[in-house]
């Protein structure tokens, strides 16, 4: 069977320098997070606060982003702990954070999430409304936006997820071109396991990777 290592280093091959990969650790063990650290992975994504803080003090080393979705009572523990928050999904959100990173005196990076598939099952600002949303959330001095991140519909062939992939590089440039205070629009975080190609080639510049370098998750 091939290792953490083996298969991590295998999709560092295939894919352009430029691209940075969030490996995602949900339901991973503290030692298969090391062993992918061992293997040069930087940054891990988490879905979850309580499980994320179970792991987090048994590792150094590592940069961690949130990517599940962020209930406003569990800001206080999430800002302790967590490099970027990926999952911003509202200003009410922006507005905690905000806050709390204030007591702390932290600016949090963070993504604006966008439910690219307009998918009842999924969190995520409407496209149509990311620029109105991201407008406000400029404004707060202790959050810092860095970018967009999307979970696509999931499809068995990624080649159907493209158009959606697509459309973020567009809602992407579009927010770009308008040069607002406060927003740097950086990172393009979409592509999973079986869609990160077609991700990278429709813009992506990060990509979250879990079944791909850990194997299957168990449900
Ligand atoms: C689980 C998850 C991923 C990784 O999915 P894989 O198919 O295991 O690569 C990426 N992004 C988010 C938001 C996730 O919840």
């Amino acid at each position: 069977m091939e290792s953490i290592k083996d298969k991590y280093n295998e999709i560092k091959r295939q894919i352009p320098d430029y691209v940075t990969i969030v490996a995602v650790t949900k339901q991973r063990t503290i030692e298969e997070i090391k062993e992918a650290f061992d293997a040069g992975v930087k940054i891990v994504g988490e879905n979850y606060i309580q499980e994320a803080m179970d792991k987090y003090r048994h590792i150094d080393g590592l940069q961690w982003h949130f990517i599940g979705h962020l209930q406003r009572n569990k800001v206080k523990d999430a800002i302790k702990m967590f490099d970027c928050i990926q999952s911003v999904d509202s200003v009410r959100l922006a507005i905690e954070l905000d806050k709390q990173c204030a007591k702390l005196s932290k600016v949090m990076p963070i993504l604006i999430e966008i439910n690219i598939g307009g998918e009842e099952s999924k969190y995520g600002v409407k496209p149509e409304e990311a620029l109105g949303i991201i407008r406000q959330i400029a404004e707060l001095p202790n959050v810092h936006i860095e970018g967009l991140m999307t979970m696509e519909p999931y499809f068995d062939d990624p080649e159907q997820a493209r158009p959606y992939f697509r459309q973020m590089k567009r809602l992407f440039d579009e927010i770009k071109s308008q040069n607002i205070p406060n927003v740097e629009m950086k990172i393009l975080s979409m592509g999973i396991s079986n869609s990160y190609e077609v991700a990278i080639e429709e813009g992506s510049n990060m990509v979250r990777i879990g079944t791909k370098i850990f194997g299957p998750r168990e449900y």
